[in-house]
């Protein structure tokens, strides 16, 4: 599924974030920077120790909940890798929302403080941190459409949705958020 916001693409697909040609792919980590399962184990396992070796060094510290911090990609097709921390959900009454909205803005700064023209985000916090998909995909998809609103890049944003009930989940919002504007 694909729609134009403010001259910029956004565009929903079902698929794996590691074999995305694009300038950055978000990767779902933790605050601790320490590797996972999920997209985290999938990003370093595709793109080799050269990405740890680089977050270890530069963000010792990690990151935190809410934001993000950029890293070179190894050996994926990607220029740069985006470690968002999106929330743990806990009920939704702990900040998840404005914490997950965080993690997509402070990504899409990045990207475009890097030149990054196309960027691939995964459904962030919806696997193991437990965030119910239709929220999260309200959450996700109404944060970027502001951003492409308000800044008008990056040209090319893409949700690698995996497996085809988050993609449906992502579609059927999108056509909401459409219809509302
Ligand atoms: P979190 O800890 O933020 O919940 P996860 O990695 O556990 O992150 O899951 C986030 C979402 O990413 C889930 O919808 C999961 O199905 C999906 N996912 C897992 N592996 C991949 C992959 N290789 N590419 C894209 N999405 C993936």
């Amino acid at each position: 599924m694909k729609a134009t916001i403010a001259g910029q693409m956004l565009e929903l697909i079902e698929g794996n974030i590691v074999e995305q040609r694009v300038d950055a792919v978000v990767n779902a980590a933790n605050s601790r920077l320490a590797g996972g399962g999920g997209v985290d184990g999938a990003i370093h396992r595709s793109g080799g120790p050269a990405i740890m070796e680089e977050t270890d060094r530069l963000y010792p510290e990690g990151c935190p909940t809410g934001s993000a911090v950029i890293s070179g990609a190894g050996r994926l097709p990607a220029k740069f890798v985006i470690h968002a921390v999106g929330p743990v959900w806990s009920g939704g009454k702990s900040g998840e929302p404005e914490l997950l909205a965080g993690a997509h803005r402070r990504s899409l700064e990045l990207a475009v403080e890097h030149d990054c023209r196309s960027v691939a985000f995964p459904a962030i916090s919806t696997g193991v941190y437990g965030y119910p998909l239709d929220l999260a995909a309200g959450v996700a998809l109404s944060t970027v459409i502001s951003f492409l609103r308000e800044s008008g890049r990056p040209e090319l944003v893409r949700f690698v949705l995996f497996g085809r009930p988050v993609y449906e989940a992502f579609a059927s919002k999108l056509a909401e958020a459409l219809q509302a504007f």
